[in-house]
């Protein structure tokens, strides 16, 4: 039996995206719970989706003894704050102190966070944790699929895991195989080698779903690039919309055979890079996607259309207006839309009651690049708690706490659309979060969704066809688009050649 600590601190950082990521952010729960302490986070992650949850569990069953010191994760946005990053990290390096003497230490961390005074926010962090603990005591870390891996990253840890799925339905079962290899480790003493090889171009973030090639086979093969003296071979997408040296896909190995960990490397990042020219896809304009939507539905199943640019997920804030005037505008029965964070217009809701209406600007608080608030009237079909439990693969197990919620319907004769509203935002990636509204997914004509990918685990076996749509929003889904002054030289912002 072994003493391990385990910690976590979460942030995919957008650095075009217009909001900051502030304490309270990781603080307030969500789909995910709020930030949790000492051994309180073993409890309040049990069963949730999460490598946390997956690492503890197998830890455990291979009868370690646990100390947690932080675990906290905030929406996707703009910069975290040096206030929130500095908080964390003193909760961090506390906890490690008063954990005592430890064996091996797991971080479970996004990979892809900015602090305003870090461009390398996750190199920070494993930096002072290596600090704290010292150059012999094993540190094994998960990171997400869209985690931008830097070297600095790299040389502070005996081991990296990625998730292997976008949408991510492996998070729990990334921190079960972490557990096994910092067993592993403990076990046998050996000095571990993290390689890393960066990719030689952007990747979309609409076209690294794993449902689908190249992705698809690309992560199929991993498994057979494991060999003897190799602990984890992985690759990550990386998270496209942050200016940052390291942006970008890359394949990570580590192991005990230095020689193959570094050859290993090459040849992953290589099952990526020659596939280059598959990465392709369609963005439509808002327009052009209702038309073809109008055309595509027959009755069986919505046509999705993914509002991808407002993804919340990916830095957005939810409630940007263009693809929503589209709807209104096209000529569509039962057409729903969701979620929009608008916490005026739930406020506004709540104060007329069910079957009344209200008139006001909805949406759009930051205008971003030139998108408008909705001015219109809304009426109120239904509320809610915003709290229930998540059905879907993606937010699995999770206790999802959106603040109060709305169903409103907007729109004339014909041309009505349903808008599911909620205070805090959070992607559209399970079909609960209509259900809880009244809202049955399946029977919608048109569904437009807050999200780029994760959607497609609880959405897409339903859905008669799905379009990406290219409507305002700071998650800019083609990076040719984005004015990088940090990234390294010689990357391409797009593939194909
Ligand atoms: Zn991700």
């Amino acid at each position: 039996m072994a003493h391990i600590a385990v910690g976590g601190f979460h942030h995919e950082t957008n650095t075009f995206a217009p909001s900051t990521a502030i304490y309270d952010d990781f603080v307030t729960s969500d789909a995910w719970p709020g930030l949790c302490s000492g051994n309180d986070i073993f409890e309040k992650t049990q069963g949730i989706n999460l490598p946390v949850a997956g690492f503890v569990q197998q830890a455990k069953n291979a009868g370690h003894e646990l100390s947690g010191l932080v675990w906290c994760a905030a929406p996707p946005s703009g910069p975290v704050t040096t206030h929130a990053f500095e908080n964390v990290m003193e909760q961090m390096l506390n906890g490690i102190s008063k954990a005592g003497p430890i064996d091996g230490l797991f971080m479970d961390l996004h990979g892809a966070m900015v602090s305003e005074n870090f461009a390398d926010g996750d190199g920070e962090i494993l930096k002072r944790v290596r600090g704290a603990i010292g150059p012999n005591i094993p540190l094994v870390v998960a990171l997400d699929f869209h985690a931008n891996i830097s070297p600095q990253m790299c040389a502070q840890v005996d081991g990296i895991v990625v998730y292997q799925t976008y949408p991510h339905v492996d998070m729990f079962e990334t921190g079960a195989r972490a557990a096994n290899i910092l067993n592993q480790i403990i076990i046998d003493g050996k000095k571990r080698t993290v390689a890393l090889a960066q990719g030689s171009f952007l990747v979309p973030l609409t076209w690294q779903s794993t449902l689908a090639e190249p992705a698809k086979g690309i992560y199929a093969n991993l498994d057979g690039l494991k060999a003897p003296g190799i602990d984890a071979v992985s690759i990550a997408m990386g998270f496209p919309p942050a200016d940052v040296f390291d942006c970008g896909p890359a394949a990570v190995v580590s192991g005990a055979d230095e020689a193959l960990v570094k050859e290993t490397a090459n040849k992953t990042i290589k099952l990526l890079t020659d596939l280059e020219n598959d990465f392709a896809g369609t963005l439509y304009q808002p327009d052009d996607a209702l038309r073809l939507a109008v055309k595509i539905f027959n009755g069986n199943g919505p046509v999705i259309l993914a509002d991808t640019q407002d993804n919340p997920g990916g830095g957005g804030d939810g409630d940007t207006t263009g693809l929503l005037k589209a709807m209104i505008k096209a000529n569509v029965k039962n057409a729903a839309a969701g979620i929009f964070a608008e916490p005026m217009a739930v406020k506004k809701s709540i104060e007329a009651g069910i079957g009344q209406s209200f008139e006001m600007d909805f949406g759009s608080s930051k205008r971003f690049n030139g998108d408008t608030p909705l001015h219109a009237t809304f009426k109120v079909l239904a509320l809610g708690s915003g709290k229930f439990k998540a059905e879907g693969p993606f937010f699995a197990g999770a206790e999802i706490d959106l603040g109060p919620m709305a169903l409103l319907e907007t729109g004339h004769e014909a041309h009505k659309v349903k808008i599911a509203v909620s205070t805090k935002k959070q992607q559209a990636a399970d079909r609960a979060m209509f259900k809880h509204l009244g809202i049955d997914p399946e029977k919608c004509s048109v569904l437009a969704l807050k999200s780029s990918v994760h959607f497609r685990a609880d959405f897409e076996k339903m859905a008669a066809d799905i379009l990406i749509v290219e409507a305002p929003g700071a998650n800019t889904a083609d990076p040719r688009k984005l004015d990088y002054k940090n990234i390294r030289p010689g990357i391409k912002h797009f593939p194909g050649n």
